[in-house]
């Protein structure tokens, strides 16, 4: 397999959007457009390595927009987006990538189809691959006298991005031509001569340009919303002890919970609902019980790793649901600092946590005070 790059240049100011907030940072579909973009890339298995090229000032934006996902170290551009990609390009370098496919941040909406088109042209052997889509529209140039005048639209097609290229060989042409303006990679390698294979592009794989591009873009991902959910059940016993751990929160009480871990029921079956809405397996392969690493162990990291294979797979929970079962100890003096436990150890806001507890009417094994019982239930989103 041919170790595929991709290297996503952010560094433009969007100035014909104006707003404080560069375009790539601002939210489409409940989501920064840049994460957006990136995840396209990052939750692939033939990409090996992400590289983003951002503005100089822009750190803060893309730290919050990209926190948890597989990055290489972010670069800042330069002044002309030609000069950003020779930036990014130089970084990829000491990996030795095959091939690098080079995308705009603000093309969130490219379909894992046409991510794959090109890489296919790429593994065909073509020298550069580079989505097209042909002009539907009638074309008109603008003449100095101010008369439109007919551009016959035959043959004519819109270069898209990504732009997939030997890396070498891309490599040497941004360094034969430094401190030229460019706006695509296609015109570089062309005008060295090289052939560029066209791979079929999509109207959807929109370049988010203009406040209205932004509505469109919001509108084609309402209709492609991909949510799933998983649940997540689990039961510890009392044991003697003097304190128990539930959603992360330490709770005195007469007896404590046994188990390997720190038998926190209401974070195992709520890390057994993330994995399961992304079909991950349970917490006992990715933890198992005959290992000694996990004795005692605070089951924080258990859901912790649960999110962040969430977010690698290029999810993005959007809530969870736990329900614990037991007589006692009373739930309620506890629930708002479970809430926010479980908020911090997922890194989403508090709102999208639910803690609920009820009895089973002193019927059952919870009933009998023998333990503790817990369900939940996550929503994973993905872009
Ligand atoms: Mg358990």
């Amino acid at each position: 397999m041919p170790r595929i790059a991709a290297l996503i240049v952010a560094a433009g100011r969007g100035e014909r959007m104006g707003g404080d907030v560069p375009k790539q940072y601002r939210p489409v579909g409940g989501v920064p457009m840049l994460r957006r973009t990136i995840q396209l890339f990052a939750r692939r298995d033939d990409i090996d390595l992400v590289q983003v090229v951002i503005g100089a000032n822009d750190q803060a934006h893309y730290e919050a927009a990209t926190n948890g996902l597989p990055l290489l170290p972010v670069l800042a551009g330069g002044p002309t987006r030609q000069h950003s990609v020779m930036h990014g390009l130089e970084a990829l370098a000491p990996y030795r990538p095959d091939c690098v496919l080079i995308h705009d941040a603000a093309r969130p909406l490219a379909s894992q189809a046409l991510i794959g088109r090109v890489i296919d042209g790429l593994n065909q052997g073509a020298e550069a691959a580079v989505p097209m889509v042909a002009v539907t529209d009638t074309l008109r140039r603008r003449e100095a006298d101010g008369v439109w005048t007919a551009v016959p639209r035959e043959g004519m097609a819109r270069a898209q991005t990504p732009q997939g290229f030997r890396f070498e060989t891309i490599r040497k042409i941004h360094r034969d031509n430094a401190g030229g303006n460019a706006t695509d990679d296609m015109a570089m390698v062309q005008s060295a001569g090289i052939a560029v294979q066209a791979v079929d592009g999509e109207e959807t794989n929109l370049k988010v340009t203009t406040e209205s591009d932004m509505a469109l873009a919001e509108r084609l991902l309402g209709g492609v919303a991909d949510i799933r959910t998983g649940m997540g059940f689990d039961a510890h016993r009392f044991a003697p002890g003097d304190h128990l751990w539930l959603c992360g929160v330490k709770i005195a009480h007469d007896h404590g919970l046994e188990g390997h871990s720190d038998a926190d029921a209401g974070l195992h079956a709520l890390t057994d609902a993330v994995l399961g809405a992304i079909g991950a397996g349970d917490i006992g392969q990715h933890f198992p019980p005959s290992d000694e690493r996990w004795r005692g162990a605070s089951s924080d990291r258990f859901l912790a790793h649960a999110a962040e294979l969430a977010t690698k797979a290029g999810g993005r929970i959007v809530n969870c649901d736990v329900t614990l079962i037991c007589e006692r100890p009373k739930i309620g003096p506890h629930r708002d600092a479970m809430r926010a436990r479980v908020a911090d150890i997922l890194k989403i806001d508090v709102s999208r946590v639910s803690v609920k507890a009820t009895t089973t009417e002193g019927m059952g094994f919870t009933g009998r005070r023998e333990g503790i019982a817990a369900q939940a239930i996550a929503t994973v989103a993905f872009a």
